[in-house]
């Protein structure tokens, strides 16, 4: 999915400052950003005050919505640079075409794992016929400066590890490894993502990582994470330092567990972009508006997604104020 913000602000975020090494409760509501024209999405990450978890920097959540009748998602081709793409669905499916030339279906509870590395293109989209409910979720994991020039690749994950739950809960390992089950997605940084279904009645306790810090995204129903509520929606920052996480639900919901190494780097990001300047950022913009570095997307019906203006004010990483 692509930033479609038309005056996209720029996040300049990483490093230690914002890390909580201890466990905290913080509940972040998304902010309602429309996607295309019938659609909006909830932005989790960045959030005011709380702008990544571990590598993850971006975090949309969107539906369950009823696309019976509509064209559903419709993103046109638009760049990316400096970070991988996670295609999450809980319902519903997603046609991911790039500038490699991959075009893929995702389906729900596969992973669609897109690494731009220094340039990439796609473009995604709701297939013509397409199910009934489009819910899902779409995330960034900034790459570290030793990988961030690599090149782009595409990998779809069908089959993905179950981590033993026990007690209702039930883990499946999106990236990451989680209590001795690993998934196959390639990371470029010590990173957790997984998908937790409970049934109704599920109390259980979910081993954890003390050195990463960790957030719940809430897809659905009505999960009570470390005794804490968290509706559908919205998201609860954890923080470091802890071994465990109770997780208790009375109906069926879904979650997706975030975590990860603190990142240390800074880093500059704006639209569809993770630099470490003002200037990558200008550089990157000015290449995607002049059709050179990332490729082209064949086969999507429509134009490509032109980049909104840059701000007046130069971009620059510097040091962050809470
Ligand atoms: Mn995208």
């Amino acid at each position: 999915m692509s930033n479609l913000d038309l005056k996209p602000a720029p996040t300049v975020c990483g490093g230690r400052e914002d890390v909580s090494a201890q466990p905290v409760h913080e509940l972040l509501t998304g902010r309602v950003v429309p996607l295309g024209e019938s659609t909006v999405v909830r932005r989790l990450l960045p959030n005011l005050g709380r702008r990544m978890v571990g590598a993850w920097c971006f975090v949309d959540h969107y539906g369950p919505d009823d696309i019976a009748d509509e064209p559903g998602m419709q993103v046109p081709p638009h760049p990316h640079m400096g970070l991988q793409t996670v295609s999450w669905l809980h319902d519903g499916e997603v046609l991911h075409r790039d500038s490699l030339g991959s075009v893929r279906t995702v389906r729900p509870r596969e992973l669609g794992l897109m690494t731009s590395g220094r340039a990439i293109a796609h473009s995604e989209e709701s297939p013509r016929p397409h199910p009934r409910v489009l819910h899902g979720a779409q995330l960034w994991v900034a790459l570290p400066d030793a990988h961030r020039n690599d090149a782009p690749a595409f990998e779809h994950h069908a089959d993905l590890p179950v981590a033993a739950g026990g007690g209702g809960l039930r883990a499946t390992v999106i990236l990451g490894s989680l209590d001795g089950a690993a998934s196959p997605g390639t990371t470029y940084t010590p990173i957790i993502g997984a998908d937790l279904t409970l049934a109704a009645g599920t109390d259980a306790r979910l081993p954890l990582e003390r050195d990463f810090e960790y957030a719940v995204l809430a897809m659905s129903g009505a999960a009570v994470v470390d005794g804490v509520p968290v509706e559908a929606g919205s998201m609860l920052y954890l923080g470091a330092g802890r071994t465990e996480l109770p997780l208790r639900a009375d109906v069926d919901s879904g979650l997706m567990l975030l975590g990860g190494e603190p990142f240390e780097e800074q880093i500059v990001m704006w639209w569809n972009f993770v630099g470490r300047t003002g200037d990558d950022i200008a550089r990157a913009r000015a290449d995607w508006m002049s059709g050179s570095r990332f490729g082209e997307v064949t086969g999507y019906d429509g134009a490509t997604l032109p980049a909104p203006e840059l701000p007046p004010v130069p971009l620059k990483a510097r040091g962050r104020v809470r």
